[in-house]
């Protein structure tokens, strides 16, 4: 357990990331012994996410976030989205009450637009927000690019429906061949020293996180 100070100067408990195997380990070996608090409104493009607080006064109960994000923060009605259950529940606060609608961008802020099935991360600008600064994140980066090569092992795998073993390898080799020429979702495990990690090669950056 340790405590986050704001830049406004009040506290947060920020208890240890969970062991558990929902919470995967922080990319390029960042630990939370980095991390800062601000304000969800304080968080820069490229910080990475990995916890929040709710927004009330007293003791915060920690939520971390089970897969770290680097933030891309936008004002609400400036956001790429098309319209995700995030946007329309804003959208619908908003409209419950016209006098709302100059309030949307000053209360509320988007970290992240939406990526795959996820919606966009909509807080209120002052929710404090555990993040990795960018920089810190940049030189981890920078760091692990530069670590001797090791043998990584990369797991994907996929149900078939089949009658024979013949059959799953064959549809499954299909499969295989069309990756090539199909807009794939390549999202993999990586495992080394038994410590797995899931990147997304469609998010962000080459390597994702
Ligand atoms: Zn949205
Ligand atoms: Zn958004």
């Amino acid at each position: 357990m340790r405590t986050l100070t704001l830049p406004d100067g009040s506290e947060v408990l920020f208890p240890d990331r969970p062991a558990s195997a929902d919470f995967g380990p922080l990319p390029y070996k960042l630990t939370v012994d980095g991390a800062a608090a601000v304000r969800a409104c304080q968080v820069q493009s490229g910080d990475l996410v990995v916890a929040q607080f709710p927004d009330v006064a007293g003791i915060r109960a920690t939520d971390h976030v089970p897969e770290p994000f680097v933030a891309n923060p936008r004002a609400v009605s400036d956001c790429p989205c098309d319209g995700c259950v995030e946007c329309e529940e804003l959208d619908a606060w908003t409209l419950a009450d016209h006098a709302r609608i100059a309030d949307a961008d000053w209360r509320f802020i988007c970290l992240a637009p939406p990526e795959g099935d996820e919606p966009c991360l909509i807080v209120t600008s002052n929710q404090p927000i555990a993040v990795i600064r960018d920089g810190v994140v940049a030189r981890a980066k920078a760091a692990a690019a530069d670590s001797p090569v090791r043998t990584f092992r990369v797991m994907w795998s996929i149900d078939f429906e089949a009658r024979t073993p013949e059959e799953a390898a064959r549809r499954a080799y299909e499969q295989l061949q069309a990756y090539g020429a199909d807009a794939w979702p390549s999202v993999l495990e990586v495992e080394v020293d038994g410590v797995r990690t899931v990147v997304d090669l469609n998010s962000e950056g080459e390597e994702g996180v």
